[in-house]
């Protein structure tokens, strides 16, 4: 099977069988995000155990690259301390990152070179040929960006005074 196929299956594959699916009731925080331009919508819930994501779901509608995304990053963040999952926020955003090249083409092609793994299976890849769309970029970026707002909170509340 071509990898943009093995890509397209997966995708389909967490669409119609999310990961992680659902509200966690002991949620130490909950962030709800939309977009607007595509009309897809996450809510997001997470237990933290110190500074680690010990569990995580979401709840949501939209598009599948919307969905499909959520329920690859559960999947890739429990677990994860927040300086991890901040990291993995940052290589997830600059792979949808359009790149242009001198004559201002778009050079990514659906094979970015910046993936987000060197392993070419690891399922967010499956995400990368969004970069060559940009409005869908934003499909793929809500749950992140639920997360990057949550993880935010998270510190704030929870900062420990300097000594
Ligand atoms: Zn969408």
């Amino acid at each position: 099977m071509a990898l943009d196929e093995l890509y397209q299956e997966i995708l389909l594959d967490h669409y119609k069988q999310p990961r992680n699916k659902g509200r966690l009731t002991s949620a130490d925080l909950d962030v709800e995000l939309k977009n607007p331009f595509c009309g897809d919508e996450i809510l997001l819930t997470i237990l933290f155990d110190q500074d680690r994501i010990r569990d995580v779901a979401f709840e949501g509608h939209g598009c599948v690259i919307s969905q499909a995304s959520a329920s690859l990053m559960t999947e890739k963040i429990k677990g994860m301390t927040i300086g991890e999952a901040e990291a993995a926020i940052e290589r997830f955003s600059r792979m949808l990152k359009q790149e242009s090249d001198a004559h201002g083409d778009h050079v990514c092609d659906g094979h970015c070179r910046h993936r987000f793994s060197d392993d070419e299976l690891d399922e967010l890849n499956a995400l990368q040929g969004v970069c060559a769309y940009p409005t869908r970029v934003k499909c793929a970026m809500l749950a992140w960006r639920s997360l990057q707002q949550a993880l935010q909170r998270y510190k704030t509340e929870h900062a420990t005074p300097a000594h």
